[in-house]
């Protein structure tokens, strides 16, 4: 199993997953809050994971793509300044590392 998406946004997450599950992506969402065994902040970010880690470049893949179009219709975007992914200009944080946007 492979982290591939983190977001704080849960209707986010859901989004990509279903955009996954629609390609034969077989994803899991993971959501630490339920873990009695810490209780740092990242820990309710909802995290989508790949059930085959062989279709991990694959589902990236699509969620960049996704993210590109969605880029294409509005025109704006931001880009990290952590790891230089392109997000949608209505994101408050990287959807790739989470980092905080401009
Ligand atoms: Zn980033």
């Amino acid at each position: 199993m492979t982290e591939i998406f983190r977001h704080y946004d849960s209707a986010t997450v859901g989004l990509v997953q279903s955009l996954l599950e629609s390609e034969g992506i077989v994803t899991l969402l993971r959501n630490d809050s339920t873990s009695s065994s810490s209780v740092a902040v990242s820990d309710t970010v909802p995290t989508l994971c790949v059930a085959d880690d062989s279709q991990e470049k694959l589902a990236v893949s699509f969620i960049r793509e996704h993210f590109k179009e969605q880029n294409d219709t509005d025109g704006d975007e931001k880009v990290c300044a952590s790891c230089g992914e392109k997000s949608p200009s209505n994101f408050s944080s990287c959807w790739n590392c989470n980092g905080e946007l401009p």
